[in-house]
């Protein structure tokens, strides 16, 4: 099938960037989704894409050829995508970041022998079984688990599942060591494909700024990731979640470590947060790993005066010298935004602030200057002037 485009929507391709959206799509003659042609009005060959006449994003750029895209094109894709992670220290890491590897709406991410992937569009899911081809071709895993059980799919008319769709994939979790630090990982029914591989490389700059014996808290800590790294230098930990069943994880992981000098508190960070300050409580380290607060455009305000808040408390309980590590994974916030937000956190907490780093997520999540989608994770290292 063939798909025209407008001029606009051929321009967004020239930009770099894959997407192309309802209303620049001017023919779209069978609305059945997969891989299609598509062209300009004049009929001028622009190249192929993932259709997915359900979305608002209708077209996702695939190549700018007509080769047959067939399970050997996926697997060369994905084992290109595996030889620019090479040398990770970590035997899990994402190996495709979808549209920041040119495969969009492919996510595939690696626990030692398994591989954990996400179909996130209509025209990807008609191309399952060459996907899952490609896969076992590139990185022969034990098994491969599909975590379609995200929200996105909805948008794409997709039902939600999750499956073995090759070998075994155990139940119980899977061990993955990181820079050193061991802990577990639930495939099927942790958060994102069991792990938030994202924040690896800030683990290891957030430890690397720990003052050795002194204390250090982890707020939004999940199963414990941060406060793992954090307590290989600190004297004390205390690490904070909402959830009971992440924290039992936690403790876990503690013991796999040898690790007895953090302490996991089930607490609300907010109320938490008020109480330390209350207190008096000081800190040589602080990790603010909050959950996405803003999820649309229009939630951006309300969830700034979350962000400000447990900043600005934060930034309160920090010792002189102390470092804090605060992040934003909400794709709205933008860099910008956050670094605002932060400034005024600082002047109403009345301390002074250095910026050692400005992050992003991990390497192996690369961000594409142009396709702004690729990179929602932010993260300011930030050290106590006095
Ligand atoms: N820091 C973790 C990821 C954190 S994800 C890592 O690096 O792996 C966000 C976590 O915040 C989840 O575990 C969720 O249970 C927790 N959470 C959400 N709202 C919370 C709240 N108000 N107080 C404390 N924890 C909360």
């Amino acid at each position: 099938m063939t798909v025209v485009v407008s001029a606009k929507g051929a321009d967004r391709w020239h930009g770099g960037h894959p997407w192309i959206y309802r209303t620049d799509v001017y023919a779209e003659p069978k609305r059945e989704p997969g891989i299609v042609h598509v062209t300009d009005r004049r009929g001028r060959f622009l190249g192929q894409a993932l259709y997915s006449p359900q979305s608002e994003i209708r077209l996702r750029f695939l190549t700018p050829g007509d080769e047959s895209i067939d399970a050997g094109w996926w697997r060369d894709r994905i084992a290109a995508a595996l030889a620019r992670r090479a040398g990770i220290p970590a035997t899990a890491y994402r190996v495709v970041h979808a549209e920041g590897d040119g495969l969009p709406s492919l996510v595939i991410d690696r626990y030692g022998p398994y591989a954990v992937a996400q179909l996130l569009s209509a025209g990807l899911e008609r191309a399952r079984a060459d996907v899952l081809a490609g896969i076992l071709a590139a990185l022969s895993p034990e098994g491969v688990l599909l975590r379609n059980d995200t929200a996105i799919r909805r948008h794409e008319g997709l039902p939600l599942e999750v499956v073995v769709a090759h070998g075994t994939v155990p139940e119980t979790a899977v061990e993955v060591v990181e820079h050193g630090v061991r802990y577990l990982a639930a495939l099927h029914t942790g958060q994102k494909t069991g792990a938030f591989l994202d924040q690896r490389d800030n683990r290891v700059l957030v430890a690397a700024h720990t003052r050795p014996g002194g204390r250090a808290l982890d707020l939004f800590t999940y199963h414990g990731s941060f406060a793992l790294h954090l307590a290989r230098h600190a004297a004390q930990v205390i690490a904070v979640d909402s959830s009971a069943d992440a924290l039992a994880r936690g403790r876990e992981h503690a013991k796999l470590n040898g690790l007895d000098n953090i302490t996991w508190r089930e607490a609300n960070a907010f109320d938490l947060l008020r109480e330390l300050e209350r207190r008096e409580e000081i800190f040589d380290t602080v990790v603010l790993d909050p959950p996405a607060f803003a999820k649309t455009k229009l939630s951006v305000p309300k969830a700034l005066g979350g962000y400000k808040e447990i900043n600005l408390r934060a930034m309160r309980l920090l010792a002189p010298g102390g470092v804090l590590f605060t992040c934003s994974c909400s794709y709205h916030v933008h860099r910008p935004v956050f670094q605002e937000m932060l400034a005024a956190a600082a002047h109403d907490a009345g301390r002074r602030l250095e910026f050692l780093a400005l992050t992003g997520a991990s390497s192996d999540h690369p961000e594409i200057l142009n396709i702004p989608e690729t990179g929602y994770l932010k993260g300011a290292l930030l050290r106590a002037v006095d």
